[in-house]
């Protein structure tokens, strides 16, 4: 605009007004003229040139002479277009934040140490507390969690004050009505000072329900499987028997085909009731000196009768003994091994590799068989969980034995790991600690 312009036409400016702030700067304008009174308000101007618009804060106020009567205005116009840019992200922010603490999916809380000081119906509707509560400071989460899961949820703060954030994971809140309420929770920090963390929770009672389901099937189904299954064996071998008196040599050949068959349902009945205790926590262990070398002889020795496809090279020896439960250590050891052979059908040999150091014994078995993709190794040590590959699916199995045997080397206090290279082979090390008893757990039924 020119001086001119201005100066012949008080309205102008209005041009470079957005047509949309156009009256509110006529009647702001108009009700200073009217009282005298100063102005304040917001609009956007147009750059005459570029036709670009921008905030601007316009404030007047009247100059007066000696007798009070207004002779000028004097007023400024700030551009507050990035305040303004600024309030905006942060209003879009908010909103954002306020749809997501109203929804109806997910609890939310925030909290200040313990205290939770704002969450979100679906919380309060989830743990059954009122906003009342809320407001009187009657909720805090450390008071909320069962005295079990204290220690896995201490574990997730230090997760917290290290990388900001707690991955999402299991636990139990007591509810308003002492009730308990399965959960899968996760958090982010908002300020260190005073601490401050928004924390997330999902009801995971359905999850939670299944996995009891299923847990109580697999319990049912491995006791109601053996029943019939002993009396089928039974049955057969003494028909079997029967008939060799009898001289009735073919038909005895064939029931005892029926004893292979049955001998693998055996198996399997056998680890789903080892799952099933697993699951409920009951897995019993017989603690005695248990002769390592004399054990995985014995395991060899049996396997090499079993699987004669494979030639089994055992190098090194362990020479020690350790307190373990025999049965349960020879079940490893089978496992590791039957599974070599199993997923190594093109190969003619796996290899076992003994070592001792004073606080462990180390035990590899190796196979040349297909070996086991990367983003995998860790899944196989999960229950039911089979590799996916293809040319895996013609080979027998229901994915329990290494879960059972890291469960095993677990109560041993040891660890299991396993290196592979797809199309190569896989070694699986167990480490058992030589010193030191097993922990007196409830489950030791008897002691050495
Ligand atoms: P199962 O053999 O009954 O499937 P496991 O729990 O013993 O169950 O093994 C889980 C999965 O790990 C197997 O399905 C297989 O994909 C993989 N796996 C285990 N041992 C080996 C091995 N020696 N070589 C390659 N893959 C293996």
């Amino acid at each position: 605009m020119t001086l001119a312009q201005i100066q012949s036409d008080r309205w102008a400016h209005l041009q470079f007004i957005h047509p949309d702030d156009r009256e509110g700067n006529i009647a702001h304008w108009q009700h200073a003229l009217d009282t005298g009174a100063p102005f304040e308000h917001e609009v956007r101007f147009k750059q005459g040139q570029t036709g670009v618009y921008r905030w601007f804060l316009v404030r007047g106020v009247p100059g007066r002479n000696e007798a009070g009567q207004i002779v000028k205005w004097v007023g400024t116009c700030t551009d507050i277009e990035e305040q303004k840019r600024i309030e905006e992200v942060l209003r879009q922010s908010q909103q954002r934040a306020d749809a997501l603490m109203k929804s109806n999916i997910v609890g939310i809380f925030v909290d200040e140490g313990d205290q939770i000081t704002d969450a979100n119906d679906t919380f309060l509707r989830m743990t059954g507390y009122t906003r009342d509560d809320l407001r009187a400071g009657r909720l805090n989460w450390l008071q909320m969690t069962p005295p079990e899961y204290l220690a896995r949820t201490f574990e997730a703060q230090q997760e917290l004050a290290a990388r900001q954030s707690i991955t999402p994971y299991e636990k139990e809140y007591l509810c308003q009505d002492g009730s308990r309420l399965p959960v899968l929770v996760c958090g982010v920090l908002l300020q260190p000072h005073p601490l401050q963390v928004i924390t997330i929770v999902l009801d995971n009672s359905a999850r939670k329900e299944l996995d009891q389901r299923k847990d109580d099937f697999i319990n049912m189904a491995s006791h109601e499987l053996r029943t019939p299954l002993t009396v089928v064996k039974l049955q057969t071998q003494l028909v079997r028997k029967r008939l060799e008196k009898h001289a009735q040599h073919e038909a005895a050949t064939a029931l005892s085909q029926v004893e292979g068959p049955v001998k693998q349902m055996e198996r399997l009945i056998a680890d789903l009731l080892e799952v099933s205790r697993i699951q409920a926590g009951r897995l019993e262990y017989v603690w005695e000196r248990v002769d390592l070398d004399e054990l995985l002889r014995e395991v060899t020795d049996t396997t090499r009768y079993t699987s004669p496809s494979h030639t089994i090279l055992v190098r090194g020896s362990v020479q020690a003994s350790l307190i373990g439960d025999r049965d349960r250590l020879r079940q490893v050891f089978t496992n590791l091994l039957s599974n070599a052979i199993k997923y190594s059908p093109d190969a003619t040999t796996v290899e076992i590799d003994l070592s001792t150091s004073e606080e462990a014994v180390t035990i590899r078995v190796s196979d040349h068989g297909q070996g086991i993709p990367r983003e995998q190794r860790d899944k196989i040590f999960e229950c039911f969980y089979r590799a996916t590959d293809l040319s895996q699916r013609t080979i027998l199995g229901l994915g329990m034995g290494l879960y059972i045997v890291a469960e095993i080397v677990k109560g041993h206090r040891g660890t299991i790991t396993v290196d592979s290279e797809v199309g190569k082979g896989s070694t699986f090390t167990v480490t058992l600690p030589t010193r030191g008893m097993p922990e007196r757990g409830k489950d030791a039924t008897h002691v050495l």
